[in-house]
């Protein structure tokens, strides 16, 4: 069980399917602990058809429930980036920020990763 977070805020955002993988949330716990301002969920887990209205890269980390894009609701996303990548284990996350359009994407992998776009 989460603390800040409820599963419906992970499902697909065209058919409410799908859900991300526990650890993924457990990170974004801490995170949100941390912070003390709200992390909202703009996308979590996509289906196939989804990710592709919405223009993501064929097998993105949020067709395997493994990604969230997350908005700070203190708008600062070099400071969420930065926390984010210091609470995942190491080299298991990729952080890609979206500088213009202020949100963060978060995701678990095998490697790490980072990115400004
Ligand atoms: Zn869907
Ligand atoms: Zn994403």
């Amino acid at each position: 069980m989460h603390k800040y977070f409820k599963s419906d805020e992970f499902t697909c955002k065209c058919c409410g399917g799908g859900e991300v993988d526990p650890l993924l949330v457990s990170i974004l716990d801490v995170v949100r602990a941390r912070r003390g301002c709200a992390l909202i969920i703009t996308s979590g887990f996509r289906c196939n058809q989804h990710n592709i209205d919405v223009g993501g890269v064929t097998n993105s980390y949020h067709t395997n429930g493994q990604a969230a894009d997350i908005v700070p609701s203190d708008g600062d996303i070099y400071s969420l980036a930065g926390e984010l990548r210091s609470v995942a284990p190491a080299n298991t996350c990729g952080v890609i920020i979206y500088s213009a359009d202020g949100f963060v994407h978060f995701d678990i992998r095998s490697y790490e990763y980072s990115e400004i776009r």
